[in-house]
């Protein structure tokens, strides 16, 4: 271990979630794989040749940097979707690659138009249909402009999906604008193809829409935080073990990260330990130290509130999260020593630290606290 953590991706666990979700989808369904933010934090070199074992052939990511990663870490020919920004000036260039990208405004569409006339070759598109989220997509009032435009140059553009975005599937409290933005998507799509345009792939639905709503499932589903062992919210979990008689999560986790204990001490009793005052000694404590800190991805808000586990013991954070460190209460842990296993997140024994403890602790969401999760830190596939 040359960096101060490391990260463990356990293949048998998305194994797992893919086999669950294409049993929950049937055979009809296709999953595009989210890999944006770096696979939620995962890899994206770790998790395409992971997901590609496990028969996904379809991926979506946020930009174009994060398509080009996908395309070299494939093995095999796939889709590759980009969901939202490219530069003008990576246009032809995605274009050139074979790249499918989202359409959300008639600008775009036409620089792609103009680009695929200079290298000769179609563009790829999904046109994105504005229903109600009000961030990205085609107006009602400029679809039929839009679609006549496709038609007249359909030697090159080809369109390889019509979809739109959902405003909050995972939350009960959004079900009426939902509702709403499913019968605009339909009647959309009933115009296109009226109008004789061939859309290629429907497609609406995230992790949560995809369970909560299957209607919405259309020909392919957009799945992000599932498959790596998550859910959407307390709600979408709720919501599925609500008809089950086992409540277990079917789903497991993918990654755990861990350290380990750079060095120890023993604390007098009254003594205040690490910045500050907030953490003052009731009694003589013992601690380890361990070199993760903010800058790596451990937030600050977990300060005096974080847990690890260190020889099969929960420890708790004791005072400031510094920059490249914490200090960890191992007064009861009577084996410890430098260089011991330090599991942030992730199962050691029976015990677990589960992400959502992350969250509970500092208001953070699953997503944002997986979207933080280190870059530069190895990252090894547990088979
Ligand atoms: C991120 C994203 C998804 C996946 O969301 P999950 O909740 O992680 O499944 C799907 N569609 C779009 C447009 C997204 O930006």
């Amino acid at each position: 271990m040359t960096k101060s953590s490391y990260i463990h991706l356990n293949s048998d666990a998305l194994r797992n979630n893919i086999a669950f979700l294409k049993r929950k989808y049937g055979k009809k369904v296709r999953i595009s794989s989210v890999v944006k933010a770096n696979a939620y934090g995962h890899g994206i070199e770790e998790m395409v040749p992971l997901l590609e074992k496990q028969g996904i052939d379809h991926f979506s990511v946020f930009d174009f940097s994060e398509a080009i990663r996908v395309q070299k870490s494939l093995r095999k020919p796939a889709s590759i979707m980009i969901m939202g920004w490219i530069s003008d000036s990576d246009i032809d260039n995605a274009i050139e690659r074979g790249l499918e990208f989202f359409i959300f405004n008639q600008s775009r569409l036409k620089k792609a138009l103009s680009y695929a006339k200079v290298i000769g070759k179609k563009a790829k598109i999904h046109l994105e249909v504005e229903t109600g989220m009000n961030r990205s997509g085609i107006d009602l009032s400029e679809l039929n402009e839009v679609i006549q435009f496709i038609l007249e140059n359909h030697n090159y553009i080809e369109v390889s999906g019509f979809c739109t975005h959902l405003a909050g599937a995972e939350s009960i409290g959004n079900h009426k604008r939902i509702m709403n933005q499913l019968k605009k998507y339909k009647s959309m799509l009933k115009k296109a193809e009226e109008m004789g345009l061939e859309i290629g792939l429907r497609h609406v639905a995230n992790s949560a829409a995809s369970l909560v709503y299957p209607k919405t499932r259309f020909d392919l589903v957009r799945v992000g935080i599932l498959q790596y062992g998550f859910w959407p919210s307390m709600e979408v979990f709720i919501h599925y073990t609500s008809d089950k008689v086992n409540k277990e999560d079917p789903l497991n986790r993918i990654l755990s990260w861990k350290s380990k204990i750079m060095s120890i001490k023993e604390v007098k009793t009254g003594e205040f330990i690490g910045y500050g005052i907030s953490f003052l000694a009731q009694s003589k404590v013992k601690t380890a130290l361990v070199p993760v800190g903010y800058s790596g991805g451990y937030s600050r808000s977990l300060s005096n509130k974080g847990r690890v586990i260190i020889n099969g013991n929960r420890c708790g954070v004791i005072g400031v999260v510094n920059m490249n460190m914490i200090i960890v209460d191992i007064t009861n842990v009577d084996n410890a020593k430098i260089g011991d296993e330090v599991v942030l997140i992730g199962k050691q024994e029976d015990i677990e630290i589960k992400v959502k403890s992350f969250s509970d602790y500092s208001d953070m969401l699953n997503y944002e606290i997986l979207a933080h999760m280190p870059t530069n830190i190895e990252r090894k596939v547990i088979y």
